[in-house]
């Protein structure tokens, strides 16, 4: 946990936030500046900065995050019309907070 990072306090609850499901690992909200009809984030609890910081003892987080993408796609109903997942990494990959998170995108007309 770092004090100043805004998706730590978030996910440990001292910012407050909408969230639309929580567990002992992750939490995931609406992004505050949609770029689709649904955009949701995927965010870990444990303060990771970027995919370029992935050990191998965050490769069960990675793989639950995905997991619970898949489902909150479901309960978006963006399942069947699809979506996208999106990791930014670092500024050159549009990054602009370090704390690691994955993007939901959906919900445009097909
Ligand atoms: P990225 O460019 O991958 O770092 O994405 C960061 C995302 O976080 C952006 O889409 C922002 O709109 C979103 N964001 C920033 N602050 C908040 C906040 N307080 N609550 C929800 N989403 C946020
Ligand atoms: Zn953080």
């Amino acid at each position: 946990m770092e004090n100043d990072c805004i998706f730590c306090n978030i996910a440990s609850g001292k910012t407050g936030a909408d969230l639309l499901f929580e567990d002992e690992t992750l939490v995931v909200f609406k992004d505050i500046k949609p770029h689709a009809p649904t955009h949701l984030l995927i965010v870990p609890k444990k303060h990771i900065r970027s995919v370029n910081d992935l050990t191998a003892e965050d490769q069960g987080i990675i793989g639950h995050m995905i997991m619970v993408a898949k489902e909150a796609a479901k309960r978006e109903s963006v399942n069947e019309s699809g979506y996208k997942l999106l990791f930014n990494v670092e500024r050159g990959g549009g990054q602009v907070i370090f704390h690691l998170h994955l993007h939901l995108l959906g919900g445009w007309e097909r």
